[in-house]
């Protein structure tokens, strides 16, 4: 569900012209629409409305300060895989005690600025990072809120790229280790075990494997770990499921919101927690587009190509996990439909945003919208071949903002130097 729309033939994002905005602002752009931002935070808290629970957008999935903003705004947390994301969140007014903060390379100073800043807690992914963030808590005078994040071994079929939870990832403590590694945290003073945590993967579309996640840990807790934990004086009073939650991009039918509730509630049943999820692209995915000018039609024998001002530098996804993503004409024309390649401008054979793609015929200056590029758009996006990344806007009603310029050229130089010996 969004609010970018068709009226006479003409793109709309909420009631502002998409060409009014290209017009404006140039192209490739980033438009957000901030109804639709609002509406699937609100449905998705909605969702949960019967138990305890905290929703944590993930920053990683658009990290803009005026879409942190929105949420921070709707009463969301964060869930942070970095320093970087814990200033960004910060910064959009965001409130400490809903900040997690995940990922299996935490730094010295990312812990500390985030012991500093009082978050709810870190998810552990590792012995050696359990050791480190006493250590350095002992060192602050602080003790670390923590849950570990365990491993469920469940198959999430998704984009292996995208898959967090299988016994082969990099993320997380195999399950059956985590009472040893559970023994070993209570253990040290300066930490306190508060939860339990697991994220599987991203852009699913089956409530399956998330239900056998929990119910995979939710075994573990009642053999295991209650008893145990209880008796050692720890108290698990949060239970994180991570997010992953997916959205359509081609025909994809993803759980709703309410049914993917329905069945981790209904999992949880006489578990007394409060529940963490991380939502990132359903936040956001279905929130943005891409607007893109198309500047020539290639043809030879073989291929028809659309060569569009926008590229993987902007947007990653099609290059790095083969995505599908929409491409809507900004305007409708009656035109023969063609089957082409849509490709970017950079040096690279996999800059592409559609393969064999059926499109009514551009000609150049003709605008194309990438759809539900809200997710791991912009937050993936380069400089590679020095291109300035491109603006973001943000479209409330019939107004809109630019929540982040295009870059300029001089932004693209900015930090560097040529040292005395070659000047
Ligand atoms: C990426 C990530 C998320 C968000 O995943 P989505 O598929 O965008 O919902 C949540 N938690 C963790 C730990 C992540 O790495």
């Amino acid at each position: 569900m969004h609010y970018f729309e068709y009226q006479n033939g003409e793109l709309f994002a909420e009631q502002v012209p998409v060409r009014r905005i290209a017009k404006e602002v140039g192209t490739p752009a980033y438009i957000y629409s901030l109804a639709t931002l609002k509406r699937h935070y609100q449905v998705f808290d909605r969702a949960f409305a019967r138990v305890p629970h905290v929703i944590c957008f993930s920053v990683k999935a658009n990290s803009n300060l005026a879409v942190l903003r929105t949420f921070a705004k709707e009463g969301s947390g964060f869930d942070i895989v970095s320093g970087g994301e814990l200033f960004r969140a910060l910064k959009a007014g965001a409130d400490p005690k809903k900040i997690v903060f995940s990922g299996v390379g935490k730094k010295k100073e990312e812990i500390e600025y985030a012991l500093d800043a009082g978050i709810l807690m870190f998810n552990v992914e590792s012995e050696q990072e359990l050791a480190f963030l006493d250590d350095v808590s002992r060192a602050r005078g602080k003790r670390a809120p923590i849950s570990l994040r365990v491993n469920p071994d469940v198959d999430p079929k998704t984009h292996p790229y995208i898959s967090t939870g299988m016994k082969k990832s990099k993320f997380g403590i195999e399950i059956k280790r985590s009472a040893e590694l559970y023994k070993k945290a209570l253990s040290l003073k300066n930490l306190e075990v508060i939860g339990v945590d697991c994220h599987i993967g991203s852009q699913l579309t089956s409530v399956g494997p998330f239900v056998d996640a929990l119910s995979r840990i939710r075994e573990y807790l009642d053999r295991v770990l209650v008893g145990y934990l209880r008796k050692e004086g720890a108290n698990i009073r949060y239970l994180d499921l991570g997010g992953g939650l997916g959205i359509q991009y081609k025909d994809e039918e993803p759980p709703r919101p309410e049914d993917y509730a329905a069945a981790l509630i209904q999992g949880l049943e006489g578990l007394d927690v409060t529940l963490i999820l991380e939502p990132g692209r359903v936040m956001v995915g279905n929130a943005g587009i891409l607007v893109t000018e198309v500047l020539y039609l290639k043809e030879t024998d073989e291929k028809k190509f659309v060569v569009v001002d926008g590229g993987m530098n902007d947007l990653l996804r099609p290059a790095l996990y083969g995505s599908y993503m929409g491409i809507r004409p900004v305007v409708e024309r009656k035109a023969e439909t063609i089957v082409a390649d849509v490709v970017g401008p950079i040096c690279e054979s996999g800059d592409f945003f559609a393969k064999d793609r059926e499109i009514s015929r551009p000609q150049p200056g003709d605008l194309l919208a990438v759809m539900s590029a809200g997710a791991y758009g912009f937050t993936m996006a380069s400089n590679y071949n020095s291109h300035p990344k491109p603006p973001e806007i943000l479209v409330d009603g019939d107004k809109f903002y630019v929540v982040r310029q295009r870059e300029t050229l001089e932004d693209l130089i900015r930090g560097e130097t040529i040292p005395p010996i070659l000047q």
